[in-house]
């Protein structure tokens, strides 16, 4: 009773109504998946689970919250009849360095974007394992694959994700639960609204990348990576190999 189709999962995609999340949303379930789409957005949410009919569920989620995430995951099993898999995409970014970035707006992006990102894991895992096996995609970005000035708390927040994976993936392997990051550049979502096209300018795939180029690779991790765990799954138009500069 493995995953080997989009249409036997029965995901949780927590910040799913938002750009990556609501893109992965309306690709998983095209495909037949059972979608539990958690996030703060109540009206999103449910206008979105209401347009895709009764495969796909809304239930109000604050991430930084651990009973929130204890209440998704039951609702998720009564609505569904199990939890196999899980996609830990919500999050925040904020725009300062580390002089600028006070102990409060620290405090904040790491109980959001990585407290979030443990709490999903360790009310979802045993979840999964009751289902006989599944997988956990968690978002962390290029910012957690090297340093980033202008967002400190950010970049740190998902380094935190990237080493929690793959803590996490040698951890449930035995149970037959994969745990993979993915790592996207400048994805074209409300986070990145305002920030212009000088930020991909200079970089290889000279654009912004979409919403839904990455829910192809989130749908490609939970439904055919059968051999991978633990892993970094860099899409970024190239950003992170190098510089087009002549040396
Ligand atoms: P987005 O702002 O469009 O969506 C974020 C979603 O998370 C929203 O629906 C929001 O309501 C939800 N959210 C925020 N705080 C929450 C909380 N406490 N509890 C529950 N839900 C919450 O942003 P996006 O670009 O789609 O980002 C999705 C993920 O991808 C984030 O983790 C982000 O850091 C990561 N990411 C984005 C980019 C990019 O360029 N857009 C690049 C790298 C990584």
């Amino acid at each position: 009773m493995g995953i080997e189709k989009t249409d036997d999962l029965k995901v949780i995609v927590s910040g799913g109504t938002g750009g990556i999340g609501a893109a992965t949303v309306r690709l998983l379930a095209a495909g037949g998946a059972k979608v539990m789409i958690g996030d703060l957005a109540d009206d999103a949410g449910e206008k979105l689970a209401g347009e895709l009919g009764e495969n796909v569920r809304f239930h109000r989620l604050d991430v930084s919250r651990p009973e929130d995430w204890e209440a998704i995951v039951a609702a998720t099993e009564e609505a569904f009849g199990g939890v196999n898999a899980l996609f830990n995409n919500a999050g925040i970014v904020q725009f300062s360095g580390v002089k600028d970035c006070t102990p409060v707006d620290f405090r904040k992006i790491m109980d959001i974007n990585a407290n979030g990102v443990f709490y999903g894991m360790h009310f979802a895992a045993p979840a999964i394992i009751r289902a006989g096996g599944g997988v956990i995609v968690n978002t962390s970005s290029t910012a957690g694959l090297y340093g980033v000035a202008s967002v400190f708390g950010y970049a740190a927040s998902k380094w935190a994700v990237r080493g929690m994976t793959k803590a996490a993936a040698l951890d449930l392997a035995r149970d037959n639960v994969r745990v993979c990051s993915i790592h996207p550049g400048p994805i074209a979502t409300p986070m990145t609204a305002d920030l212009g096209d000088d930020l991909v300018a200079s970089q290889p795939i000279a654009r912004y990348g979409q919403p839904e180029e990455v829910a192809r690779l989130v749908r490609f991790l939970l439904v055919e990576a059968s051999y991978s765990t633990g892993a970094e799954f860099i899409i970024d138009g190239g950003a992170t190999t190098g510089s087009l500069e002549p040396v």
